[in-house]
């Protein structure tokens, strides 16, 4: 069997024959021991944290083992996990940090787009912060990083896409960082990388399976999940709440007459001017088509009607374009209203009670609003006439 290796001289050197003196003295092979013993520990450390990062799916979680572990393995002073900004990912800030004390320097940016071309040809291999590279890349946050006592700056990249940064400060010890810490740290990065990567994909895939794709508002099913949230915390807590079903007027007239893209681009804007309406606690979803769905919480029915009115004046009153073609004259909409637990104390009951009261809002004209009770008022009324009329 051919081997590399063609005798045992090759592997294990053996005495000088001349000298009958050993190639390595005991010191030597002691030194290589403890080298090589402290690898497999660093090695097995390695695997234990992979595998630690792999079983986790939530995002505080995976940032706060990874933040701890680098600090460990490295035995650091501190790190700072820089992660893309949700509205400029550009833009890296800081998610999470260990070490620096009360200041969080939540107020640090690095702009990813300088580090790009540098990624090419090392897509994981970690800098010094005193190198060239980083003095000019870093240019804007060079002498706070040096304040912060970062001593060293390694890429986060999952198939050549850069997914975060780490900085990391001096060692405990003082001892300078070492090419095996860097390798070290490239490998844990590397999982680390991979994991995020997954985290990101399942919060945008959840993030999607709960938002409507034209407007970006909740859609119909996490409306209903809203919806079922609201009625247990009002069971709990005896807190009214009410619900509004809104749909915009004569809307295939809309399509109809401006095209289907003019109508999308309607439903985009009513989406807009809702979200902006309602309190932050409150929820806004697309509830099918041309119809809305509003959970103003805290709200009795007195205060569902004062909102639906400051609504349907913005509505009529905003320049939407085609506005004039409308039947009305302007864009409108109709509103049904329904409170918990007056009228209803179960989701079903509840939007079953909106949407009646809806309806009758539609069958008065549109561009108007009905609660529930007007509407069941109105049905007996002319429950009572059409009586007489027959007695009669
Ligand atoms: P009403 O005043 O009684 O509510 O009349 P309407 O015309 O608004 O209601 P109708 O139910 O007759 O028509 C709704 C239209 O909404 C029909 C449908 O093609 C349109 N529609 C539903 N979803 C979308 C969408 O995503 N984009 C566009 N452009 N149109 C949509
Ligand atoms: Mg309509
Ligand atoms: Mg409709």
């Amino acid at each position: 069997m051919s081997s590399k290796f063609h005798n045992k001289s090759e592997i294990f050197p053996l005495p000088d024959t001349a000298s009958g003196a050993p190639i390595f003295d005991s010191s030597e092979l002691l030194r290589i021991n403890r080298s090589l013993s402290k690898r497999i520990y660093e090695l097995h450390n390695i695997f234990r944290i992979s595998l630690e990062l792999t079983s986790i799916l939530d995002r505080k979680r995976l940032l706060f083992t990874y933040i701890v572990n680098v600090i460990g393995l490295l035995r650091a002073s501190r790190a700072m996990l820089l992660l893309p900004d949700r509205e400029q990912p550009d833009r890296l800030v800081p998610a999470i940090s260990r070490g620096f004390g009360r200041r969080k320097h939540r107020d640090l940016q690095v702009d990813s787009r300088k580090l790009l071309p540098h990624l090419r040809n090392h897509p994981d291999a970690p800098w010094r912060l005193d190198s060239d590279f980083m003095q000019n890349s870093l240019a804007p946050v060079y002498n706070r990083l040096r304040e912060m006592e970062i001593q060293v700056i390694a890429p986060l990249t999952n198939v050549g896409r850069l997914v975060g940064l780490v900085m990391i400060g001096g060692r405990v010890s003082h001892e300078a960082f070492s090419e095996e810490d860097f390798e070290l740290l490239s490998l844990i990065n590397n999982f680390f990388a991979v994991v995020l990567t997954n985290v990101n994909l399942v919060e945008e895939l959840e993030r999607l399976s709960i938002t409507d794709g034209l407007t970006q508002l909740y859609n119909r099913r996490a409306f209903d999940q809203q919806l079922k949230k609201e009625i247990a915390r009002g069971k709990r807590y005896g807190q009214p709440f009410t619900v509004v079903l809104m749909d915009i007027d004569h809307f295939k007239h809309y399509n109809d007459r401006n095209g289907h893209p003019a109508g999308d681009e309607l439903l985009q804007q009513f989406a807009e001017l809702l979200q902006r309406s309602v309190r932050e606690t409150d929820i806004v979803a697309r509830y099918g088509g041309e119809e809305f769905g509003i959970i103003l919480v805290g709200v009795d029915d007195m205060g569902g009607q004062a909102f639906c009115r400051r609504l349907k004046q913005l509505i009529t009153g905003y320049p939407f374009r085609h506005r004039e073609t409308q039947p009305l004259g302007c864009l409108s909409a109709s509103f049904g209203i329904a409170s918990f637990p007056q009228d209803a104390t179960e989701a079903a009951a509840l939007l079953q009670c909106a949407d009646r009261a809806l309806y009758m809002a539609k069958h008065a004209g549109r561009n108007t609003m009905r609660t529930y009770q007007q509407s069941r008022r109105a049905r007996r009324n002319r429950m009572n006439s059409f009586n007489i009329q027959v007695q009669g």
